[in-house]
């Protein structure tokens, strides 16, 4: 039997898709057939090479440089997808980042920038989405989260309170967009092999390792298999859920 996921000809937006996480996820729907349009935020050097080396490998991808955090900027930046590709099916969140710093010693950027980015930009990209989606009756939305939604993690209360969010968020779409016929899930990666995650492998590297059941950190494409899953066909019966892909870290 062969596996069909369904993607060919999709139209998909993937924000942060410029390097890590977001770019396997990039790579992995176009690979499937997808049109994928991926936001970056400042690295147009970065962007462009994802762009030419997708396209030279015969596959639909674009980029758009939009800040999440500018609300204004993802409306316009949705429109221009929707009318240039006729519709929008697939939405992966997936930008975030990472600022991490004990309580007493975090300053209003540390916590602004993270709940602005990690939060406010899903609202924004979100809200400018979901109208195509309804007037379609159909479409998939994954949110990137994280192992630190859910378990305590030193120096990460704004992170954690970010993707905390981000769970509650989904859950609570997932129950508004349902009668619209539109699936909106979550991917929870523990620790993966990616820039952001860098200063916490270096600083902590061999305590984190003794907290995952597979004793390995996890890799980009990962996390692109389980996005890839719930974008799929396979994922139809799927909504309101967050799937961890983490190696077991959550489990001690
Ligand atoms: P990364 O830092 O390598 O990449 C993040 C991407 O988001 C980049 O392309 C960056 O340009 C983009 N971005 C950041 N701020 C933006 C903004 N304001 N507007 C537009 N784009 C913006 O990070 P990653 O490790 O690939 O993480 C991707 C997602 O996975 C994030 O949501 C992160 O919280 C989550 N996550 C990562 C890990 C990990 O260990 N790497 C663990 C759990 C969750």
């Amino acid at each position: 039997m062969e596996l069909d996921a369904g993607l060919a000809g999709k139209v998909a937006i993937v924000t942060g898709g410029s390097r890590g996480i977001g770019r396997a996820i990039v790579e992995l729907l176009a690979a499937e057939g997808a049109d994928v349009t991926f936001f970056f935020r400042d690295n147009a050097d970065a962007a462009r090479t994802v762009v030419a080396t997708n396209r030279a490998a015969g596959r639909k991808v674009s980029s758009e440089q939009v800040d999440v955090r500018d609300s204004k900027a993802c409306a316009a930046a949705v429109e221009r997808v929707a009318e240039g590709k006729g519709r929008v099916d697939l939405l992966v969140n997936n930008a975030g980042i990472i600022r991490d710093n004990p309580l007493s010693a975090m300053d209003d950027d540390d916590v602004a920038l993270v709940l602005e980015t990690n939060v406010g930009g899903v609202f924004n990209v979100t809200r400018a989405v979901v109208p195509h989606m309804i007037m379609r009756r159909s479409g998939k939305i994954i949110n990137l989260s994280s192992v630190a939604g859910e378990k305590g993690g030193r120096g990460q209360t704004n992170y954690a309170a970010s993707k905390g969010a981000i769970n509650a968020f989904t859950r609570s779409l997932a129950v508004e967009l349902a009668p619209r016929k539109i699936t909106v899930n979550g991917v929870a990666p523990g620790v993966i092999e990616t820039e952001m995650s860098q200063a916490v492998r270096d600083l902590a590297g061999e305590s984190v390792m003794s907290r995952i059941l597979l004793r390995r950190y996890g890799k980009p494409e990962e996390i692109a298999h389980a996005v890839w899953f719930l974008a799929s066909r396979y994922a139809d019966y799927i909504t309101g859920q967050i799937i961890a892909v983490d190696g077991g870290f959550k489990m001690e």
